[in-house]
């Protein structure tokens, strides 16, 4: 027996679930997975997980991984050695770059992979193939808080940690599913609720675990969260109930503000987001109330054509309430991906270096371009919306994505399959033969997080290290290799060791991260970003000051914006999120067999009135058609969801048709995040149970 426990490897690791970075050590012997266990000194989770975590690692070891580099041949891929799939990948990449001009190439990152896998990616976009056009999936997520906040306090992250959040008297959760997209969040919160006394308050479509337990539920019609916002916040101001000594020393740009708010009045916002007046003053009230206040939100803000105004007027909130800078307080814009925070701190965005430094800043330039021996594109690039429409307009002719399923997880897939197409040149890195792999001229097998080394960054903006436990599988690599073996075929000079070297790097070039290091992140340490060069991080942001040369914040007026119209046949409207159970378009939880044994496929929730009048039961078969495409699947009858309002799990399976067959190409005005959440469908029976 002492031998067989000899065998037992013990591995420290981070889940790749969610964007609240538990973590925890998994026992393996040889290849199989023996459990997981988690651990009291893990920063964030201590002994808990959720069933992600704790049960969502088969697909490491699946059958179906890719082994093997591919090549496109005809209508076939045919299997290929790396040195030839690496040629032919560098000779048609500078072949593109020659006759179209750096610009004419698109590069998509993965908030599936390491921070360092992301920095070396925008390396090569923009010190090898001369482009700014590099982005990520926050694009499909929470790229509009980021800018919200970026433009309001400074920073795009949250402004303090998980635990902080426990501290707080008043939580508000708006948009968000905390319950099934980051549990172990919610059981915190839940906690606090329960035993402290921690006052709760939800507002969304859709009556999910929080909300259930909450002091107070609202139920606005979609895309009116802007409207309720300013009207509370109006009414805080009306009553002279803002933070006097707070805006006065701290704040920016009152006045104006004020003047913003006019036309939203209690009535006004009564009419427009069905809200009763008592609600809203409800929410001032106990706002007013509490000596810290929170907000938490998701999707169901950033997912809209208004979105970073709307999470602009969350931030504009907290300030008017004086909510920043103290334990309890804050913006906590609820990452999905375990690394989406990771994947823009560490620069795959095509206005910005690591650490959120612009890339038009001449100074911010010249330190990278000292560092690398190059000149860098000074033009912000496209984002992955502007690369698609690039392909459209005939002006972007290749693409190299690592790690994202964006053929099933963009929105309007149709167009997006037609666009992918339409590529001159489409690589695709990824673990599995994903349904974008079927676009790709050539395929490269990647490692996940178990067979490589690296950092993730959680919500919280926590940088936490993960290590090997396995060898890759066949001869799948780590993405950060496959990255340098191509930047020195195209002529670089790269020598990275090891992650930490390119981690060394990030520190030396990105002011937030000038104290990280994988010796003081060593185990289950961890930090919060920005690193000061001694080692000192920062868990609570805004304490003294806003970051912005006079230290103060902004106040920034905003206004609501209609959502996009299906038309009047369309006549449901059409929610969607995540499912505890699944991740996303499922690549990984629908090859874990414990996770799909519990939930093996996704289904439409319709409330008992709708399903009365069009005849479903649970278990009905209906087709839902948007005028951007259609979908089939199953209904349960369920309160959770309430008159008109559909909800669709999004955690696809490549087997099922998407969500986002269909969603629109609609997206923020300001950061062209997809307007997933404004969906007007209308619906059949097509087969009872
Ligand atoms: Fe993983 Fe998130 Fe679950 Fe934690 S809460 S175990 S990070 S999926």
């Amino acid at each position: 027996a002492a031998m067989r426990k000899a065998r037992i490897k013990r591995t420290k690791t981070v889940c790749t679930y969610c964007g609240v970075g538990c973590s925890f050590e998994v026992w393996t012997k040889d290849r199989k997975i023996l459990k997981i266990e988690p651990q009291e000194h893990a920063p964030v989770n201590g002994i808990s997980t959720c069933v992600k975590g704790k049960w969502g690692w088969d697909y490491v070891n699946s059958e179906e991984r890719l082994t093997k580099p591919l090549i496109r041949k005809g209508n076939e891929f045919v299997e290929a050695t790396w040195d030839e799939a690496l040629k032919l990948i560098a000779s048609k990449l500078s072949g593109i770059k020659e006759q179209y001009g750096p610009d004419s190439i698109g590069y998509i990152a993965s908030s599936k992979c390491s921070n360092e896998e992301n920095f070396l990616f925008q390396k090569f976009a923009r010190a090898i193939m001369g482009t700014n056009n590099v982005d990520n999936c926050s694009r499909y997520c929470q790229s509009p808080a980021t800018a919200a906040l970026l433009r309001t306090v400074g920073i795009g992250g949250d402004s303090g940690t998980i635990r902080d959040i426990e501290k707080s008297e008043l939580i508000i959760v708006i948009g968000a599913n905390p319950a099934e997209s980051h549990p172990v969040l919610a059981t915190r919160i839940k906690r606090a609720h329960k035993l402290h006394g921690q006052k709760l308050i939800v507002a969304d479509l859709r009556e999910n675990e929080l909300a259930q337990r909450a002091n107070l539920f609202i139920h606005p019609k979609p895309s009116t969260d802007l409207i309720w916002i300013s009207a509370v916040t109006k009414y805080i101001l009306d009553q002279g109930w803002e933070d006097k000594e707070f805006l006065k020393n701290r704040v920016n740009g009152l006045d104006e503000y004020i003047q913003s708010l006019n036309k939203y009045t209690l009535d006004y916002a009564e009419k427009a987001t069905g809200l009763s007046k008592d609600d809203m003053i409800q929410v001032a009230t106990m706002l007013h109330k509490s000596k810290t206040a929170c907000i938490l939100w998701a999707m169901g803000v950033t997912q809209h054509k208004g979105a970073t105004d709307t999470s602009t007027a969350i931030a504009n909130l907290l300030l008017i309430t004086g909510n920043f800078g103290r334990p309890g307080t804050g913006a906590y814009p609820l990452r999905g991906h375990n690394n989406v925070q990771g994947a823009c701190d560490f620069g795959t965005m095509p206005a910005w270096l690591p650490g959120y430094e612009p890339i038009q800043d001449d100074k911010v330039r010249k330190r990278y371009e000292e560092a690398w021996g190059v000149t860098l594109p000074k033009d912000p690039g496209l984002d992955n919306h502007q690369m698609l429409e690039g392909v459209k307009e005939g002006k972007l002719k290749a693409l190299y994505l690592f790690g994202e399923e964006m053929a099933l997880v963009d929105s309007n897939v149709n167009f997006v399959d037609s666009m992918l197409e339409k590529l001159e040149f489409f690589v695709v890195q990824d673990v599995f033969f994903s349904k974008t792999a079927q676009f790709a001229d050539v395929v490269l097998p990647a490692s996940p997080s178990l067979e490589k080394d690296g950092t993730f960054v959680n919500t919280e903006r926590r940088i936490q290290r993960f290590y090997k436990v396995f060898e890759p599988l066949g001869d799948s690599k780590p993405d950060w290799m496959i990255f340098q073996e191509l930047a020195n075929l195209l002529g670089a000079n790269w020598n990275y060791q090891h992650p930490s070297e390119i981690m060394d790097e990030a520190a030396s070039l990105a002011t937030y991260f000038a104290g990280v290091s994988y010796e003081r992140l060593e185990g289950f340490n961890s930090q919060i970003w920005p690193v000061k060069k001694d080692g000192t991080d920062s868990p609570l942001l805004y304490e003294k000051r806003f970051v912005f040369p006079d230290g103060k914040a902004r106040l920034v007026p905003v206004d609501w914006t209609p959502p996009f119209e299906a038309g009047e046949e369309y006549d449901l409207h059409l929610n969607n999120g995540r499912l505890l159970e699944h991740f996303h378009e499922g690549n990984m939880t629908y090859r874990s067999e414990g996770l799909t044994h519990k939930v093996p496929h996704p289904w439409l929730e319709i409330s008992p009135e709708l399903a009365k009048e069009r005849g479903v039961e649970d278990g009905s078969l209906v087709r839902l058609t948007s005028p951007y495409g259609q979908v089939k699947v199953r209904a349960i009858v369920t309160d959770r969801v309430a008159g008109k309002e559909l909800y669709l799990t999004m955690n696809t399976r490549e087997d099922v048709e998407a969500v986002n067959r269909l969603t629109s190409s609609y997206h923020d005005l300001i950061t062209h995040t997809p307007n997933y959440k404004e969906m007007g469908v209308k619906m059949e029976v097509l087969e009872q149970k």
